[in-house]
């Protein structure tokens, strides 16, 4: 098997005077994602794509969350040993394609640093990862601003 697919959807409910970490960067918000980890719920989707995509488990079973090791931890760094995994594993990244639901703060501006970062840890290019935003029109969870959401779609390829 050459080429394998992998899907991710994470969700954190967000909190008032909580720093607040999306895609490997801290943005200025005055609520931040609550959560064991740097709570970072663009990477934890990509993490988890990735883990899907060569069928060994989830973020959960690799980080567990009761784990005091990985609380407030950099979620990038997770994210680096996910792609030794996959190394190890003799695959490596085609493309990804990721989507953040959530009302405010507007990211767009911040997209483009998210993309350097989190491409560097991943050790890809930057045009292998998409990141996009979108709003629920004030619809639901995201909506009402009481948490924020991401799906990722990641394509890997056999070394
Ligand atoms: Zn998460």
């Amino acid at each position: 098997m050459c080429y394998r697919i992998g899907q991710g959807y994470d969700v954190h409910p967000l909190a008032a005077g909580r720093s607040f970490y999306l895609g490997g960067i801290l943005i200025p918000h005055s609520k931040g994602a609550v959560g064991h980890s740097d709570a970072d719920v663009l990477i934890h989707a990509i993490g988890d794509a990735l883990l899907g995509a060569i069928a060994i488990g989830d973020l959960g079973t690799h980080f567990p969350d009761n784990d005091p090791q990985y609380k407030g931890i950099d979620s990038k760094v997770l994210l680096q040993k996910i792609v030794e995994l996959l190394q190890e594993n003799h695959y490596q990244i085609v493309n990804i394609d990721s989507t953040v639901t959530l009302q405010r703060p507007k990211i767009a501006l911040f997209i483009l640093e998210m993309r350097k970062v989190l491409s560097q840890t991943m050790h890809i290019n930057m045009a292998q990862l998409s990141i996009k935003a979108t709003t629920t029109e004030h619809l639901g969870f995201e909506g009402r601003e009481e948490g924020l959401s991401a799906t990722a779609i990641v394509l890997v390829k056999k070394t």
